[in-house]
């Protein structure tokens, strides 16, 4: 039987629960117990597949296709668990179960209610994930005092119950801000939500507070004293330059150590293998530039694995990575030159269309290196087109249905689909690579498996004109003869690929598709 720790939070969002919930796992894993995780999102979405970047970040997604939270993505780059979609758990989907169990007839004559019914639905869900694992991670997204998150914090109250005090830890994730004018840190908002969270029946057993800068101990002392917590339980989680701090700090403040014995595991001190990770981050001597051209820039969440992989791939070439963000529908060619390569992301829409065109125009021209990742893939095929082959108008039929050239195009089956949500290209696919060519030089290896989310795909009918003017299709989904990858043959580092190699990039286990590019930008930069 597993034992279960609910991560929660109060005060505010955005404090990086998720980042605190991976980290502590990966603290877990390395003392050799096997971690799951699971985000509760107490939206009505079904999965945030069909909601806007700008309201939620980036949508990850997991080896089975599933749209999902974006810290699962976090879950996944912390530890070696793999994602599915049931890590990843939303209010709709449980209403969604419920109702159409209802409409079955399935409950009986029963009135369908909150609770038990909602509840009963979201402690099945979260029991799903605990089979061969030590430890259940549970991090409920939200903060306390959320009409909408109060059935999942019931669900957890009970499911604390029933499974026993000693199997279960509350972590409460709260903001300790700080007033410049006076020069302290307030507590009142943490002793506040606590209070809170005690009146819906949980009383935590850790408080982990996040605040700008590391908790004096007199802080502790009367965060512990307000809200019934031990001293040794009140963690200080202050900003970080890096993410992968995190495990670091906890386990300073000896976290790992602390849930160790709550239950009854043998603590054994080991060397953190984020000592190494960090050290490279901090003691790198040189930088590259990336341009990131994106539509979402103001929003630095809506591209969080991009930017990971970037990192990944700037550790294993022992080099930071400055990511200088272009906003695509508006921007100077001089922030181009300034970059050591360009990077166009994934996205949706015609918005920042022409802008990304154009920067992929100068890499190209410039020979500087360039990366497209699944839209920056398909709009590096239509610049080839417009611009190489001469076809003006060329385009993808998302933009222009009616382009006389339709270079990027829907495949039959997406055609005349009736529903939005969950009915792209998702998951895992595996790509063959072509003997010769840069991509197999890079993977090193004749097949690979990547993740997609996309309905559009590379019009086979342009396949040998563009070959003919130098165009290399390096990688091909064999079996439905799909385009995956295309780089020019006379061009230092221009590759796109209709995957997002992105979301499987770890620090411990870089994509080389991203290591390879940061080598590129590094070269290009010392020329
Ligand atoms: N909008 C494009 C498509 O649906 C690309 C999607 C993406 O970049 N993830 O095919």
């Amino acid at each position: 039987m597993s034992n279960y720790i609910f991560v929660v939070g109060g005060v505010l969002s955005s404090l990086g629960k998720g980042v605190a919930t991976a980290s502590i796992a990966s603290l877990l894993e390395e003392m050799g117990l096997r971690v799951n995780l699971l985000k509760l999102d107490p939206y009505l979405n079904v999965d945030p597949g069909t909601m806007s970047p700008y309201q939620h970040g980036e949508v990850y997604v997991t080896e089975d296709g599933a749209e999902t939270d974006l810290d699962l993505g976090h879950y996944e780059r912390f530890t070696h668990t793999t994602m599915t979609r049931d890590n990843n758990i939303t209010a709709g989907k449980v209403y969604y179960n419920v109702i159409t169990r209802e409409r079955e007839g399935a409950y009986l004559g029963a009135t369908v209610q909150v609770i038990p019914h909602i509840t009963d639905e979201i402690k099945s869900l979260i029991r799903k994930a605990e089979k061969g694992y030590d430890v259940v991670l549970v991090e409920v997204g939200g903060t306390v005092g959320d009409i909408e998150g109060l059935p999942f914090l019931e669900a957890i109250r009970q499911l604390s119950m029933e499974l026993g005090r000693n199997r279960t830890i509350f972590i409460h994730t709260t903001y300790v801000p700080y007033v410049k004018t006076t020069g302290e840190l307030k507590t009142k908002p943490t002793q506040h939500s606590v209070k809170e969270l005690r009146a819906i029946g949980i009383q935590p057993d850790v408080i982990l507070c996040r605040a700008e800068m590391e908790l004096p101990d007199g802080i502790k002392d009367k965060i512990a004293l307000f809200t019934n917590v031990d001293r040794s339980a009140v963690i200080s989680a202050p900003d970080l330059e890096y993410i992968y701090e995190v495990p670091l700090i906890l386990k300073r403040q000896k976290l790992d150590r602390l849930i160790a014995k709550h239950f009854g595991f043998e603590f054994k001190e080991v060397r953190s293998k984020w000592e190494d990770i960090v050290k490279s981050l901090k003691e790198a001597k040189r930088n590259v530039r990336v341009a990131l051209v994106g539509k979402y820039t103001s929003l630095k969440d809506s591209y969080r694995s991009v930017v990971e992989a970037l990192t990944h791939g700037g550790i294993a070439n022992g080099v930071r990575v400055d990511v200088l963000w272009i906003n695509a529908e508006d921007y100077e060619e001089s922030a181009l030159e300034e970059a050591d390569g360009i990077l166009v992301p994934g996205g949706f829409g015609e918005r920042g269309v022409e802008g990304k065109l154009r920067a992929l125009t100068y890499g190209r021209v410039k020979g500087k290196p360039t990366f497209g990742i699944c839209l920056g893939m398909q709009l590096m095929c239509v610049e080839f087109a417009r611009n190489v082959l001469g076809l003006h108008d060329a385009n993808s039929t998302e933009f222009d249905p009616r382009t006389p050239h339709p270079v990027i195009d829907l495949m039959e089956s997406q055609k005349n689909l009736q529903r939005m949500g969950g009915t792209m290209r998702l998951g895992s696919y595996p790509c063959m690579l072509v003997e010769g060519t840069k991509a197999k030089d890079i993977y090193k290896q004749d097949k690979i498996y990547e993740r997609h989310r996309h309905r559009y795909e590379f019009n086979n009918s342009y396949r040998k004109a563009f070959e003919r003017a130098g165009m290399v299709f390096s990688g091909i989904y064999a079996e439905m003869d799909l385009v995956e990858i295309v780089e020019l043959r006379d061009h230092p580092w221009y590759i796109g690929c209709q995957f997002h190699p992105e979301f499987k990039s770890k620090p411990f286990d870089p994509n080389p598709l991203f290591v390879s590019f940061i080598k590129a930008c590094l070269y290009s930069r010392s020329r």
